[in-house]
């Protein structure tokens, strides 16, 4: 298959020297690129900027901004069998970009944020991808109903849902525990290293492409 992964958190600049930015480490969305390659698939891996070793061959992708992650994902999409959004993209950008660094004469600033683009759910109406559609939630309550209303509003085949709220697991951690959420039924993966559900990942993408799910 030819799978396009989006991983890390973008960030999103203020001035020249300061941005905004989550704590998404990316781990989740190398792991998915790695097992992707073992298991003989080609990746293409659209990244916000992390402190990770880029996946060898693959075609690698390197952005910034929620804008530019949107851009490489429109440009990439056509063609892929299976696209998995693991990317962590800040919701809001800074509504105007200061080419000089602001100084801090004043006692208090108002910084105005302005919505980015949802490029997840940009991929079947605007681009008319067709593939596997394959969405992260992280989720500190209700973590089922929440990870089933993504799926019907993304229109995505799978959800891969975490719970944030537990510790050990999730953001900047090697492991995780998650739930697959698919429109019939759901599938536990009980707490494991990142590397080893990336590889039940991929396999179960594999299933939904080839219909032996
Ligand atoms: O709506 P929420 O941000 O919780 O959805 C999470 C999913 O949507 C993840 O798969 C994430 O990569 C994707 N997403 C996106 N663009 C955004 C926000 C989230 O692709 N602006």
């Amino acid at each position: 298959m030819n799978i396009l992964v989006t991983a890390g958190a973008t960030r999103e600049p203020i001035d020249p020297v300061r941005y905004l930015t989550n704590r998404s480490s990316g781990k989740m969305g190398y792991a998915l690129a790695n097992a992707g390659t073992t298991l003989g698939h080609r990746i293409t891996l659209i990244s916000g900027p992390t402190n990770l070793d880029i996946p060898p061959n693959i075609d690698f992708i390197p952005v910034e901004t929620a804008q530019e992650m949107l851009e490489a994902v429109k440009n990439n999409i056509g063609g892929q069998d299976a696209a998995i959004f693991s990317a962590a993209v800040a919701d809001y950008r800074p509504s105007s970009f200061s080419d000089k660094k602001i100084k801090k004469t004043a006692d208090s600033l108002t910084l105005e944020l302005i919505k980015n683009p949802d490029i997840l759910g940009s991929a079947r109406l605007q681009f008319k991808y067709d593939g596997i559609l394959v969405g992260f939630a992280a989720e500190t309550e209700n973590l089922e109903i929440n990870a089933r209303e993504k799926l019907c509003r993304k229109a995505c085949d799978l959800i891969v849902a975490n719970d944030i709220s537990q510790k050990g697991i999730g953001f900047d951690s090697d492991h995780n525990e998650v739930l697959l959420v698919y429109p019939e039924r759901t599938r536990l993966l009980p707490m494991d290293s990142k590397e080893r559900l990336a590889h039940t990942i991929i396999e179960a993408v594999h299933e939904l492409r080839t219909g032996t799910g």
